[in-house]
């Protein structure tokens, strides 16, 4: 705990709990006996848990499979020690006018070809390389990002067949994105799921008529692995379910998908103080505080990923952002009397962000250098323990960008 003191702020990771949410999702998906593979989705740093300690904690746990967007984050995890023997990896290589398919190739790493120009890269690369690339084919069933279409689709089919039958190409997979499975109680946009489900099924079909049968297919992201067993085919890719998280947070608390969030972000106060009723806290004075009382300063702000739309507004203050009173992003502070959760207070800074105690300090007995937590592991700020979801709540966005904004001005401890 001495080693915390050095830094302002901290995320502790819970490896144990990644390794437990990976279980659960391994659990989950071979319930009926199926013999589904679990990939943990790492891409971007692992939604801002740390890349390598999140991948062997995934593997831990049972996966087979970890997946990237970029390139070289595939390679990362090759460098660290995660061979061929111990996980498959695929990178669907959002960026391939740059990507560098050779390395990958020779990497043993599993390629997204969602468009004909990564096809004649992957090509290019794997005849350089004089081994074939393994490739997972991506099909555009409804979310109008990556992925071939009903349109182009019969002439990629042709040249995947072609360059298959040459030995350049072992086509592995074929997979797609869901673009509303995180909302299983709204019928809409379950029958959105259910369309994409029955192009994905047409795509395998127009595939077959052209000679191509991937053995692995894969279409479910954390949502549709906890709600929808139809659609785990071969492999499932959780993202945010490995960090305790699910997609559409008023789904419930976590824990009734037996998934435990593994992030905790805490600060130390940096300082601590009186000030009079009317005060005005931080910029544009969009809160003043109601009574005499005492202030908190939480050294984090902006620059290190936290929310400038979880500042605070009041009634008293001019309005907010939106123009109108906003609660900010929770903060447990224990005091004499056990924790309380106080709110940002007026507009989170570059560095820091002002909490109004609603007490004085003395009395609540709160000081400088006593830890915060503004999210962990809790059921929700209902019950004075906030979480990732109250933080995306309090800026409207989503648990996934509280985390990976989170910036290496915090350092990642790992217990
Ligand atoms: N598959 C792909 C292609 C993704 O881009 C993502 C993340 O956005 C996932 C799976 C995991 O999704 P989730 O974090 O909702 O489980």
């Amino acid at each position: 705990r001495a080693a915390r003191r050095r830094y302002p702020a901290q995320a502790i990771v819970d490896l144990a709990a990644i390794r437990d949410n990976m279980r659960h999702l391994v659990d989950v998906v071979n319930r009926e006996g199926d013999r589904t593979a679990v990939m943990g989705v790492v891409k971007a740093d692992a939604y801002g848990h740390g890349l390598i300690p999140t991948a062997l904690a995934a593997l831990a746990g049972g996966a087979t499979w970890l997946g990237t967007a970029q390139a070289h984050e595939a390679l990362l995890l090759r460098r660290a020690g995660i061979g061929p023997d111990r996980a498959h990896i695929l990178t669907w290589v959002n960026n391939p006018l740059e990507a560098p398919y050779r390395e990958l190739i020779e990497e043993d790493i599993d390629l997204s070809v969602a468009t004909t120009t990564a096809l004649e890269r992957i090509a290019a690369a794997a005849r350089e390389a004089r081994r074939p690339a393994h490739v997972h084919i991506k099909v555009d069933t409804g979310f109008g990002r990556n992925g071939f279409t009903f349109e182009n689709l019969p002439e990629a089919a042709g040249a995947l067949a072609a360059l298959r039958d040459e030995g350049v190409l072992n086509i592995v997979g074929q997979w797609s994105h869901l673009a509303v499975a995180d909302a299983p109680s709204n019928a809409d946009f379950v029958a959105q799921t259910d369309a994409q489900i029955a192009r994905f099924e047409e795509f395998t079909a127009r595939l077959a008529d052209a000679g191509i049968e991937p053995r692995i297919r894969h279409l479910a992201n954390t949502a549709a692995t906890l709600s929808r067993p139809s659609i785990h085919y071969e492999l499932v890719r959780p993202g945010v379910g490995l960090y305790g998280y699910e997609a559409d947070p008023d789904m419930g608390s976590p824990e009734r998908y037996g998934l435990r969030p593994a992030m905790t972000l805490q600060a130390q106060l940096s300082s601590v103080k009186d000030v009079d009723a009317h005060s005005g806290l931080s910029y544009g004075r969009i809160y003043l505080t109601e009574d005499r009382t005492s202030v908190a300063i939480v050294p984090v702000g902006y620059a290190d990923g936290i929310h400038r739309s979880a500042s605070g507004a009041d009634a008293l203050g001019a309005l907010g952002e939106r123009g109108r009173t906003m609660p900010g992003g929770p903060v447990r502070v224990m005091t004499k009397e056990g924790p309380r959760l106080m709110r940002v207070s007026g507009r989170v800074c570059m560095d820091q962000f002002i909490i109004d105690l609603h007490g004085m300090a003395d009395d609540l007995g709160v000081a400088i250098g006593d830890t915060v937590e503004l999210f962990g592991p809790g059921r929700g700020e209902a019950y004075g323990e906030p979480t990732a979801d109250d933080w995306a709540r309090a800026a409207e966005t989503i648990s996934y960008e509280i985390f990976t904004c989170l910036r290496n001005r915090i350092p990642r401890l790992y217990e």
